[in-house]
């Protein structure tokens, strides 16, 4: 929808107009109003390249889109129906719960068994482990291809999914080769645009999910949607969304909480939703509160960063992993939520 700077355009801009829309395949159609005229843009409105010409003329006050920007990941989309299933859970029929620890010690991997079977026995029907961390300090562990056989050893003991952050393509091979059925984009890669394209090329024919985490300097939420909308675009529409708090952090918690974005997701894409309210809060003592916040706000399930001893972890483990029986009780909760949400059972 055009919307003129003046009540009306003139014929010379009309004409100027409805050249430019036709070469995109569109036509124009004014809407007559007693003071106003605006005009409406019939067809595939969609071309980026359509709207930042029409954007530029100086007679142009603004564009409105009525069509979403999203062929895929829209509410509306065809794929609308689609559904994903891990760990015996269809997302939207059953809260998932996602749990382990941030890091992966690979000189300690006995911490990571035991946390495994800890989560599992919580309640928890997909494993995370840090195999390769994106740090922020250059000085700190980054990680080691060797955590990728522990996470797979701890797989094989617990029969538990896995799931770990790819942040290169030869992470991204390693992990697949390996049959890692979860791979995380994390919030520092959520808007590297060449990542998510070899992504969706690579788990494309695949049955791999993509658990794409919201950056933290994500603007708008058609931003995230877009994000999920260049992997789906190569054929693999398994993405889940995680919101983990952005940027700037509300004084006192890691990030800025961002659980209430889950309704609103909601309207505008099919996409599954899992909170992580471990990044999002950043202290352990905060996570079970803002993981129930995120049920209570529609979310599908929950990512937790979890240990079995917070304080002999690496990583973020130390300051927000949960204790097992801290899961636990966060999970029961969660499940008494999500029932009150679904009365029907689903
Ligand atoms: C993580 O999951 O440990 C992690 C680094 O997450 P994020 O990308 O959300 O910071
Ligand atoms: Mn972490």
């Amino acid at each position: 929808m055009i919307l003129p700077r003046a009540n009306r355009l003139t014929p010379e801009q009309i004409q100027e107009i409805t050249g430019m829309v036709e070469s995109f395949g569109c036509h124009i159609q004014p809407i007559v109003g007693a003071v106003r005229t605006i005009y409406a843009i019939l067809g595939d409105e969609r071309d980026e390249l359509m709207f930042s010409r029409l954007e530029g003329l100086p007679y142009v006050e603004r564009i409105d889109r009525i069509q979403s920007p999203f062929k895929l990941m829209d509410v509306r989309s065809d794929l609308s129906t689609h559904q994903i299933a891990i760990g015996g859970v269809t997302l939207g029929r059953a809260p998932l719960f996602i749990a382990g620890q941030c890091t992966i010690d690979p000189k300690n991997p006995d911490y990571f068994y035991e946390t495994a079977q800890a989560v599992k026995e919580a309640g928890a029907q997909v494993l995370r482990g840090g195999v390769w961390k994106p740090r922020t300090n250059p000085y700190a562990f980054q990680g080691d291809d060797k955590s990728l056989d522990v996470l797979m050893e701890a797989s094989r003991r617990t029969g538990l999914p896995v799931d770990t952050e790819v942040m290169d393509e030869n992470q991204l091979k390693l992990a697949l080769d390996a049959g890692v059925p979860m791979l995380q984009v994390g919030a520092r890669n959520a808007l590297n645009y060449s990542l998510l394209r070899h992504i969706g090329a690579a788990v494309a024919g695949r049955k791999t999910i993509v658990l794409l985490k919201r950056s933290l300097h994500m603007g708008t939420l058609n931003e995230f949607i877009s994000a999920a909308e260049y992997i789906a675009n190569f054929g693999n529409p398994n993405i889940i969304l995680c919101p983990r708090g952005t940027a700037p952090a509300l004084d006192g918690y890691r990030n800025h909480p961002d659980e209430s974005i889950v309704p609103l997701l909601k309207e505008r894409t099919w996409a599954p939703v899992v909170v992580d309210p471990s990044h999002s809060v950043g202290k352990a003592s905060y996570v079970p509160a803002c993981a129930l916040a995120a049920l209570a706000y529609g979310a599908d399930g929950l990512c937790i960063e979890a240990h079995v001893q917070p304080g002999k972890g690496i990583g973020d483990d130390p300051k927000q992993a949960v204790t097992p029986d801290v899961l636990a009780e966060t999970i029961r909760l969660a499940r008494e939520v999500w029932a009150l949400r679904h009365p029907s059972g689903r």
